[in-house]
């Protein structure tokens, strides 16, 4: 079982599909265990489909900023 930071570290990872099916899955439980995890994920994963909706230069820096924050936070 991956620890918060560990989750945090691979949440990138896990959005480009670039994790194992196994890594998946424990990153996978994770985020049904831990709520700051969660939260985490899905505001990078809404980031990605605003960014893949438009041009990246399109994305508000506050955006940006607000999910570094709730990483550092939840780190
Ligand atoms: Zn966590």
């Amino acid at each position: 079982m991956p620890d918060c930071n560990e989750t945090l570290r691979e949440l990138y990872l896990f959005l480009d599909g670039e994790l194992t099916d196994s890594d998946r899955d424990h990153i996978q439980h994770h985020l049904d265990d831990c709520s700051p995890c969660l939260a985490a994920f899905d505001f990078e994963a809404e980031l990605r489909i605003v960014v893949r909706n438009r041009c990246v230069d399109q994305v508000p820096e506050a955006l940006r900023e607000r999910i570094a924050r709730a990483i550092e936070e939840t780190a």
